[in-house]
Formats: structure tokens, C-alpha cells, sequence
């Protein structure tokens, strides 16, 4: 049986800067979008600000050979000028792909060659392990540019034309970002950027997800499916009645990473598109976040689950004002509901909305959030479906659908923020997107999940996974490329990659086939894995060796098999 979100909302098919801008000329609210924590009141972009930097790296990358369709990789932690960089790529026609700074070289090279990217931003911090990943594939120096924010004071970069002092530029052959910049300024006050004719068929972000199986591919989501998600996101927000009045107080703070779809959708579109000020961390540090949201009153945190985790346990939660705070999202991994019931706790006499949602790259991030006006008592659900999205409740072998309350199976959803296709690969595609008789396409999620009643606007449990899928602190960890890895070492046979939970944290376990003579110990192979992948993939559920991986007949790996020994070995009970 299909459920219907409670909601339509049109989407307009425009850019997404167009929606986030509404306009490439004219005037903009003058108000602090993107700001500096450590700086705020000197290093910040005022909305006009962003836009006028943004169009200036596009002109900057049209200057330097970027043409509709290129990719550019990013390889930064957060600083102020990332969503610039984000939206000029945008605007320049190109698309972004995003990469976790703390990659190695081989996991960047992987991702620079899928993606045939043609331009790289590096993080300063980031440049020896780009330096050796472009070697591996060839890519050129000069093609490389540092993403680099100290001593820059974002007001003088977005307005003037000159180099900025203190840069230092051309480090190896690479070039500075600000050099894009060079003398565009009046220029890029009147230019337009090409709004593309079909938004929907226009890619604008190549963000990587293993999806139900495989190694990681790159999700193509289209200028269209990110307006779609705003759109509904924005919809959700707007139901409280006192939205307009909240909005005016609203602060968000950005530690999520920029690279991912989470980070993305609200600190480089939808916040800046509400002009809701944004408080930009370089990267998640705990007693910072507590520090900024005391002193800068955030009222907002969009959060994943080990977040949330401090929060409630951490002593220093309590020595801090938080009084600010009326928000707490959690996503990309489940959130048990203890937890949110305890964040609460620390706010007595006021409810705090801790709420989780449900998001996927694939669906360009959130589709099930909860409506504010919803009490949600005890429940440990997901919430609804966001505006104009469908979904329904398949038996794991795709043929025959739920119809009961509370009954699970895999969920399969459709909407407009679904994905175009994985990127250059059409057999994946396939396999995940089903196509209808009449012709919608349903994303199949790799999800179990149940529903508590069937009717539009009924509450979703998201409760296990049938995807290969580890999510070790919501980042993706795809058991697939483990596997890939432990098998070029000669001592390995075979191998397989299961997720245990410990300590309620799932963490990646391999389960190895020894060559016959070999002496070495289950230590000795994670210790050889752990310079080889960045340091969340790291085998922290141990390695076992075992005489055979099970398979079934065509060979595949039976990974609820694995993945039940594994939690009986060294997993909570
Ligand atoms: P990603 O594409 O990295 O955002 O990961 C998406 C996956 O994270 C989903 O398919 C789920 O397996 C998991 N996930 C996201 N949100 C939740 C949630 N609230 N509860 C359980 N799993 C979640």
C-alpha cells in the first residue's frame, strides 16, 4: 500500500542559486548569512556578499577553462568560503563533488578519477594527501587550487580586487582560490549565470554513497531535487504559527561537514536562502559547539546521534547556557529514544524539540521529519513524509508490498528530490531504481522499516538495514571497498566487512580467510588496514579469522549471517 505525504508543494524549476539568491542582480537583505565564530564581528558574508563571491568563482573558473558539465572536487574542512566555492561552481555550470578531508590519498584518488573531475579545492591542511592522490591519476597542478581562509577577512575578499595580503599562492605549482578572483569585481556585480533549461535534468552535485551494496558511487542530484528538498524542508518549518516570529531569532551553527548532503542543504541553501545566520565551525569540536551556541544564543542544531550522545552525557553540557536552544535534528543514523528523552531532561520545565528524521543521499537528504505541531510523546519514529513524496513497504525480495500497521519491510520511496542516476553506472542504477508500470521511479533504500498507521501523514520506524551499508558516526563506511582493500593482502584469501554495534556504535568488523602458512594475527591485519582508509573505516570491531565466509550459491556473501556472529562475538546483547 502506498502512503501519500499529507502535503504538496510546488517546486520551482529554476537553479538552485536562483532559489537560494532569487535573482543574479538586484538588491539582497543586508543581513549576516555566513559568519565566523571566532570573528564575528570582522569575517563574515552578508547575503549580497555571497552571492557576489559566488558569481565571482564562477567567472573565475569560466576564465580558467571550466565548461557546463565539469566536475570539481572539493577537499576541505569548513571554512567561510566553501559555500561560495559550492554555489560559483554551480553557477559556472559545473557540478561539485564533495570529498571528507581526512581521506587518504587512495580513497581521494578514487573519488577524483570517478568523478573525472577537472578541478580540485584543497584545504591548506589537506594539500600532501591531494598532492599524492593527483600523482596516482594524473591529475594537473595547475588545475589545483588551495581552499585556504587564514588571514582573509571574507567582507574584503567578496569586494575587492586585488590579491589578498598574507595569501600565499602558487605553493608546488597549485594556485590560491582568491586568484580566481582577480580583477571581476564590477563585472560580476551585473553578470547573470545560464539558468539551465531543464533543472531537472541538470546535474548539480555528485555526492558518493555505496548505496544498498558496492563501493561508493557518485549520486547524481539534479539542481531540481535540491530546490525539491528546501522546498520541503522550508514546508515543515513553516507549519508552526509563530514561524515568521522564530525566524527572526533563528541562528543556525554549521559543524556538520560541507562535503555532505547534510551539511550542505542547510548551511549552504537553506539557511542562507531564509537569510538565517550561519556560524561556520571548521569542524566539530564539542566544547566549541558549546561555547558558540551560550554565545551566540543558536537556537538551531541540525545534529548526528554521537552529538547527541554528549549532549546528553557530557558534564560540560550543564556548565553552559543553553538556554538558546529550541531545535535539536538528529539524522543519518538512528537515535534511540532514550537519548532525545534525556537531551530534554537537561531543559526542565520546557519541552526542547529533539526530533530525529530520515534522510539518504540518494533522496538528496531529509524525507521523513516531523511536523512541529506533532506531540511526539514517546515515539522513536522518523516522522512523516516531507511534502510530495510517496513511499511504501516492500517484502526484502521486491515482489510483494505490506499492507499491515507495524508490519516491516524494505522501504522503497519516490519524490521529486530522487536521484537522476549513480554516475556512469547504470547497472547500479538499475538495481536500485524500480520503475512502475506507470512510470514512476521508486528508490529502493535498503531500509527496514514499519509504519504506525497506514494514512497519510503516519509515523515511520526506521529499524534495521538490509544494505551492506556501515554507518560508523553517520559517516558511510561500504563494506564493499574494505573488502576490495583486504583482499591485495597476500596473507588474505578471502574477506568479508559486517557492521557490529558496541557500546551502541556500530564500527566495521572483518571476518578473514588466512592463506594457508601464513602466521600473521587478526592485530597484524588491522593494524596494515589502518594506513590504508581514513580513520572512521578503521576495523574497530576487531578481525576474526575464520575457515570459510559464507555464501550463497552464486557466490554472494551472507551478510545477515556475519552480521548476527559478529554481535554475538563482540557486539552489545
Ligand atoms: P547517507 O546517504 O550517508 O545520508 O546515509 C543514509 C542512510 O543512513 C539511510 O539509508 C539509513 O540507513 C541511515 N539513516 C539515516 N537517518 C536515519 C535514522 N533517523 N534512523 C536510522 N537510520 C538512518
Amino acid at each position: 500500500m502506498t502512503i501519500t505525504s499529507r502535503w504538496t508543494a510546488p517546486v520551482p524549476r529554476c537553479s538552485l542559486q536562483q532559489w537560494i539568491f532569487g535573482s543574479a542582480c538586484g538588491p539582497l537583505p543586508d543581513r549576516r548569512v555566513l559568519i565566523d565564530p571566532e570573528q564575528p564581528d570582522t569575517n563574515f558574508l552578508t547575503m549580497s556578499n555571497y552571492r557576489l563571491l559566488s558569481k565571482r568563482v564562477a567567472l573565475g573558473l569560466q576564465k580558467a577553462g571550466l565548461r557546463a558539465g565539469d566536475r570539481v572536487l572539493i577537499f576541505s574542512n569548513n571554512n567561510l568560503f566553501f559555500p561560495s566555492v559550492f554555489l560559483g561552481v554551480l553557477m559556472a555550470g559545473g557540478i561539485v563533488t564533495g570529498a571528507n578531508p581526512t581521506f587518504v590519498p587512495r580513497e581521494l584518488a578514487y573519488q577524483l578519477r570517478d568523478s573525472g573531475a577537472s578541478f580540485l579545492f584543497v584545504a591548506e591542511h589537506a594539500l600532501k594527501t591531494a598532492f599524492e592522490a593527483a600523482a596516482e591519476v594524473g591529475f594537473p597542478r595547475d588545475r589545483i587550487f588551495i581552499l585556504g581562509s587564514q588571514g582573509l577577512l571574507a567582507p574584503e575578499v567578496a569586494r575587492t580586487s586585488h590579491p589578498q595580503p598574507g595569501v600565499k599562492g602558487r605553493v608546488d605549482g597549485t594556485r590560491h582560490w582568491t586568484e580566481l578572483l582577480a580583477g571581476n569585481v564590477s563585472q560580476a556585480e551585473d553578470w547573470s549565470w545560464t539558468e539551465p533549461t531543464d533543472p531537472e535534468q541538470t546535474t548539480c552535485c555528485l555526492n558518493y554513497s555505496s548505496g544498498t551494496t558496492g563501493v561508493p558511487k557518485g549520486v547524481e542530484i539534479s539542481h531540481y531535487a535540491y530546490v525539491a528538498n528546501g522546498v520541503g524542508v522550508m514546508h515543515i518549518h513553516r507549519l508552526r504559527p509563530d514561524w515568521a516570529e522564530k525566524l527572526k531569532r533563528d541562528r543556525g551553527l554549521c559543524f556538520l561537514p560541507l562535503y555532505h548532503a547534510y551539511g550542505q542543504t542547510y548551511f549552504v541553501a537553506n539557511f542562507p536562502h531564509l537569510g538565517v545566520p550561519v556560524y561556520v565551525m571548521p569542524s566539530f569540536d564539542f566544547v566549541k559547539m558549546l561555547e558558540y551556541i551560550q554565545r551566540f544564543r543558536i537556537n538551531m542544531l541540525a545534529c548526528v546521534p554521537p552529538i547527541i550522545v554528549a549532549l546528553a552525557k557530557h558534564p560540560l553540557t550543564k556548565k553552559f547556557d543553553l538556554s538558546s536552544l529550541e531545535t535539536v535534528g538528529s539524522g543519518a543514523a538512528p537515535l534511540a529514544r532514550e537519548l532525545a528523552e534525556e537531551v530534554q531532561k537537561l531543559f526542565p520545565g520546557r519541552e526542547l524539540y529533539v526530533r530525529q528524521g530520515w534522510g539518504m543521499t540518494e533522496v538528496t537528504c531529509t524525507c521523513m521529519a516531523w511536523d512541529p505541531m506533532t506531540r511526539i510523546g514517546t515515539s522513536a519514529g522518523v516522522g512523516e513524509l516531507l511534502p510530495n513524496f510517496k513511499a511504501k513497504l516492500m517484502s526484502v525480495d521486491g515482489k510483494t508490498p505490506v499492507e499491515k500497521a507495524g508490519e516491516q519491510g524494505e522501504l522503497w520511496v519516490t519524490g521529486p528530490t530522487l536521484m537522476s542516476r549513480y554516475w556512469r553506472k547504470p547497472e547500479a542504477t538499475k538495481d536500485t531504481i524500480v520503475v512502475d508500470s506507470d512510470g514512476t521511479r521508486w528508490l529502493k533504500t535498503g531500509d527496514i522499516a514499519f509504519i504506525e498507521e497506514y494514512r497519510p501523514g503516519g509515523i515511520f520506524h526506521v529499524v534495521d538495514r538490509v544494505k551492506e551499508l556501515i554507518k560508523v558516526k553517520g559517516n558511510q563506511v561500504a563494506p564493499a571497498e574494505l573488502e576490495g582493500i583486504l583482499l591485495e593482502n597476500s596473507d588474505v584469501m578471502d574477506a568479508a566487512v559486517v557492521g557490529v554495534t558496541i557500546n551502541g556504535e556500530e564500527m566495521p568488523r572483518a571476518y578473514v580467510v588466512r592463506r594457508p602458512g601464513s602466521k600473521v594475527s587478526e592485530q597484524d591485519v588491522a593494524k596494515w588496514m589502518e594506513g590504508k582508509v581514513t580513520r572512521y573505516k578503521r576495523l574497530k570491531g576487531g578481525v576474526a579469522f575464520t575457515d570459510a565466509i559464507p555464501k550463497n550459491p552464486s557466490g554472494k556473501i551472507l551478510r545477515k549471517q556475519l552480521r548476527d556472529r559478529a554481535q554475538k562475538e563482540v557486539g552489545d546483547s
